[in-house]
């Protein structure tokens, strides 16, 4: 009887096995039309995939990792065999065991473990077609009469991202569906492939995914790199598109290589590109392989894979948001989205086929590459220790959280360590002596991530050609501003400091606040919405044996008698939520300094605050600010067209920001003259990069510098070139991102919270006269010292200049900040300078 049921019950299982791989629908068939006739919206892409996973139950398992900031769901599909599937959880753990990074520390199978392929489609959203070749993948790896990819399975797992920026896609998707006729449209001129700002390139808040890998600041990076690290696969591609006009580009990749990246992580791309090849020439299809895309910048979808022991590449197809489902290509052929999709499945498949066939070697690779990192190291520097100097604390943190999320190990030390050692002193820019004492964060090479480790910290990061599409400077002690030495020596922390919880006192007279960093300035944004007016010190001041630096936020009753004996509670529960020490004070009358009476301590409110935005301002760094207010401080901002600036009661707004970009109202007197009336009245003008330049020309008080050589300066409207939309298919001369020492006058609220020399990244030549009626607070001088590339031409011009000034007017302020202090949200020691600037200064 029971032996029956069990029959019955597997036959049972079997036709239902048989029935629900019958109903297992090609894209075609479940969309209702061929793949590349129509753009497809991200939900009929997401409903496809969940399609294919209840028909392919034995070999397919979806799993939603996240949601953008559109509330669209993140999917990563699982493709394998039946026996893999199975037991996936437990390839993931070998996995992990191959690359040393498991904490059980269990011995790894290496001999017969599947190898892992991840595939990323559709980073840059108006490079639409590999989301379309996605679903083509997922169904030649699920169709049940496919022989070939079966066999492939049975040593590989794929994993497919069908849409790694689903609202950037939607945003290109739904904006062409809304656009184009009956039939495309293949003239380039047609409104059809004019894109409107900001395009669907990047994310919700116009950020380049492409730029985020191991920065993180963006909610969709941060969801997928945790399953990334979780997995961390052998081999990763990133698909992208390029100019209608190119060909097919694949890899082996350019010139610079990033010197981290090994012999056999090369000599696997040249296996991959020839099996690509192989498909392309039976085709007859155009590419190229060893031009323009170089491996260089951390940050990307090639070179974070290949920073963590695997390889990673970057595949492109001729398209773009320009593109649209067919355009008549320069030499008379028509790229329509049919033959795109099909070119970026090919490779898909190709990479599977090939990475199948060498899976052992693979491993065995992977396998080396670990214990070698591990046993040997990476670098000439082994040790790199990060100071914990006073009032770094809250950068160190912030520091320890990028660590954390990218699996980086380090140590904070919690004692000191006996002797002194030698190194490179990143503040001095030569090697020195150094201690390591408590509180310092000690890293080290000798872990798994040694690649990603010496890619991030190592001064000057060494290339072999200097033509690089992206920043050639982002060494973490300069992007954090931290004292720091590099080390060829073998160094370990004194035991492990665990992390503190403040307790903060009561009091019955006032707080004092550090303006020490982030934290302070995420707490000070909560407090001015709660309606508490708060205090800042122009001077600094001792009381109650406590020493309190220039721009200390001090809270009193005084201003804020509304609150009541409330006030206390909201303020401790304030600073507590952000663990912040808060100081106590039990009279204005300081024991040094002026009294909290004085006019040298100001008082300021919550300002309303206002962002140009839209076309004609460059859309990275109207979205970075954006991005800041809203995700990094979490304070309310009101976005403005710049277009309607005629039209704006400057009166509603405190302070407002302009981005780089151009400005038509600054160079009509119409609307100039109500725009200076209002600074003269008080407002406050934050203008950043080519704004700067912007308001010179409207007659501000700031002028550019003059070349030396009498030649034009070009590089004013430079932001709206490099940024807006470009492909990495721009190289920016002679100044691709270096990082030189700024001198900062300390003593002006723009610069409260820094020493009294900052580390700015310099992404091109733009620099101004000192001013003769306003505050020269960050300058160059002769000799500054300089990481990353910068052109030879350029290193005379690099002096006497300013960067960041403030000029009065009136009863305003315009601040003037020549750089980009906000770096894709991840230059960590700009973003107070911005603070100063929103809050502080002007006050
Ligand atoms: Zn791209």
């Amino acid at each position: 009887m029971l032996m029956n049921r069990r029959t019955l019950l597997f036959a049972f299982l079997l036709l239902t096995f048989s029935f629900v791989n019958a109903q297992l629908k090609s894209p075609e068939e479940f969309l209702g039309y061929k793949v590349g006739t129509h753009f497809t919206p991200h939900w009929k892409v997401v409903s496809y995939f969940n399609h294919v996973a209840a028909n392919s139950p034995a070999t397919v398992k979806l799993e939603q990792y996240g949601t953008t900031n559109e509330g669209r769901p993140l999917l990563l599909a699982y493709v394998s065999s039946p026996e893999n599937i199975q037991q996936l959880e437990s390839i993931r753990m070998n996995n992990i065991r191959l690359a040393n990074l498991s904490r059980d520390k269990m011995a790894p199978t290496e001999t017969g473990a599947p190898v892992i392929v991840w595939l990323s489609y559709n980073v840059h959203g108006n490079e639409a077609s590999s989301t379309e070749a996605s679903m083509l993948t997922i169904y030649a790896l699920t169709d049940p009469s496919n022989s070939r990819t079966k066999e492939w399975l049975k040593n590989t797992v794929v994993i497919i991202d069908p849409c790694i920026n689903p609202d950037g896609r939607d945003r290109y998707v739904n904006w062409y569906n809304s656009v184009v006729g009956k039939n495309y449209n293949p003239q380039l001129t047609a409104r059809e492939h004019r894109e409107p700002w900001p395009g669907g390139r990047t994310n919700h808040y116009n950020y380049d995914l492409n730029r985020d890998w191991v920065w993180q600041t963006q909610k969709e990076s941060q969801q997928r790199i945790k399953k990334y690290l979780e997995w961390m696969p052998q081999v990763h591609v990133d698909y992208h598109e390029m100019g209608i006009n190119s060909p097919y580009y694949f890899a082996p990749a350019a010139q610079p290589y990033n010197d981290v990246i090994t012999q056999w992580q090369r000599d696997f791309q040249v296996t991959i590109g020839k099996n690509n090849a192989k498909y392309f020439d039976q085709n007859g299809w155009l590419f190229f392989t060893k031009e323009e895309f170089d491996l260089f910048y951390p940050s990307y979808g090639d070179t974070y894979p290949l920073y963590n022991g695997g390889i990673g590449m970057t595949y492109e197809q001729a398209g773009g948001g320009a593109s649209g489902l067919g355009v008549l290509k320069k030499e008379g052929d028509t790229l329509t989205l049919v033959d795109r999709a099909l070119h970026h499945f090919t490779t898909s498949l190709s990479t599977i086929e090939i990475s199948s066939q060498n899976a052992a070697k693979l491993l065995s690779e992977y396998r080396k590459y670990f214990n070698s990192n591990v046993s040997n190291g990476m670098g000439d520097y082994k040790t790199y220790v990060i100071k914990n100097s006073p009032g770094s604390s809250q950068r160190m943190n912030a520091l320890a959280d990028l660590l954390v999320k990218n699996g980086i190990q380090y140590e904070i030390s919690a004692g000191d360590v006996k002797g002194s050692f030698t190194g490179y002193d990143y503040n001095v820019g030569k090697n020195g002596t150094f201690s390591v004492q408590a509180g310092d964060m000690v890293v080290t090479s000798y872990q798994p991530r040694a690649a990603m480790v010496k890619a991030l910290f190592e001064p000057q990061a060494r290339m072999v050609d200097s033509a690089t599409y992206d920043i050639t400077a982002w060494s973490l002690p300069y992007v954090y501003g931290m004292n720091a030495f590099a080390s060829p020596a073998k160094i370990s922390a004194a035991g492990i400091m665990q992390p503190v919880k403040v307790v903060n006192p009561s009091t019955g007279y006032g707080y004092v606040l550090p303006w020490s960093g982030m934290t302070t300035a995420k707490a000070v944004s909560q407090l001015l919405q709660k309606g508490i007016v708060l205090r800042y010190t122009l001077e600094p001041f001792e009381e109650g044996g406590n020493k309190f630096d220039r721009g200390a936020i001090i809270i009193l009753k005084t201003s804020n008698q509304a609150f009541g004996n409330g006030l206390w509670d909201i303020v401790k529960n304030v600073a507590d939520d952000f663990n912040l020490q808060l100081y106590s004070v039990n009279s204005g009358f300081v024991d040094k300094g002026y009294d909290f009476g004085s006019g040298k301590v100001r008082s300021f409110k919550a300002p309303k605050v206002a962002l140009l935005t839209g076309e004609s301002v460059g859309s990275d760094g109207a979205g970075q600010v954006w991005s800041f207010f809203e995700e990094q401080i979490d304070y309310p901002i009101t976005l403005i067209n710049a277009n309607d600036a005629g039209r704006v009661n400057w009166n509603d707004y405190n302070v407002l920001i302009l981005p780089g970009g151009f400005y038509r109202f600054l160079n009509d007197k119409s609307t100039l003259e109500p725009f200076k009336d209002w600074i003269r009245n008080g407002g406050r003008v934050v203008a950043l990069e080519s704004a700067v330049a912007q308001l010179a020309n409207a007659g501000f008080g700031i002028q550019p510098k003059k070349d030396e050589d009498g030649s034009k300066d070009t590089s004013e409207y430079g932001d709206l070139k490099k940024f807006d939309n470009s492909e990495r298919d721009y190289i920016s001369g002679s100044m691709p991102g270096s990082i030189l020492k700024v001198d900062l006058d300390n003593t002006h609220p723009l610069a409260f919270g820094y020493p009294d020399y900052y580390y700015t990244l310099k992404l091109d030549a733009s620099m101004y006269e000192f001013m003769k009626n306003g505050w020269n607070v960050g300058v160059i001088k002769k000799n500054s010292q300089v990481s990353g590339f910068v052109g030879s031409r350029l290193k005379q011009k690099l002096k006497d200049a300013l960067l960041f000034g403030v000029e009065n007017m009136g009863r305003g302020t315009v601040t003037y900040i020549a750089d980009d202090i906000l770096f894709r949200n991840f230059w960590e020691n700009g973003k107070l300078m911005f603070c100063n600037a929103v809050f502080l200064v002007g006050n």
